[in-house]
């Protein structure tokens, strides 16, 4: 995902615990699901692994598991969340390679937001390469 606009100044990122269902759709809690990834420094295992981990990076705001999981070619010197976007629920519609045996993959997917209160939805087929053993984003394409 790499779509951002940006308007000035951020507000606070939702309030998203340890015991919170995981923003990435998965059944499980932020803790035990993406949130290992985000703070324990924990690589994840495969591109939709990553994909849903970045997609919950971008609804608690972290910034930085965003840009550690960007390869340093394409990675943009900051990330920007827009206030006025909420994130709403991702939907994983198709993969290609990228498990642990692999070394490049692809994730298409729709994550459906509100902007300002407005449904809209991000379509994107993501790219993600294995950097240094570990996989990263690299880019996007829009579907639609
Ligand atoms: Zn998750």
């Amino acid at each position: 995902m790499s779509r951002r606009t940006s308007r000035p100044r951020g507000t606070a990122a939702p309030r998203i615990t340890s015991a919170s269902p995981c923003p990435c759709g998965l059944p499980a809690v932020y803790g035990e699901c993406c949130g290992r990834f985000h703070s324990c420094g924990a690589a994840a295992p495969t591109c939709e692994a990553l994909m849903r981990s970045r997609y919950a990076a971008f609804v608690v705001q972290d910034a930085a598991y965003l840009l550690r999981t960007w390869h340093p070619e394409t990675r943009p010197p900051g990330v920007d969340f827009d206030p006025g976007m909420r994130w709403v629920r991702l939907e994983i519609l198709d993969t290609t390679e990228g498990s642990a045996f692999h070394s490049t993959g692809t994730v298409t997917f729709r994550a459906h937001y509100t902007d300002d209160g407005r449904p809209d939805s991000l379509h994107e087929k993501s790219r993600f390469v294995r950097h240094e053993g570990a996989w990263v984003y690299t880019t996007g394409v829009f579907v639609d």
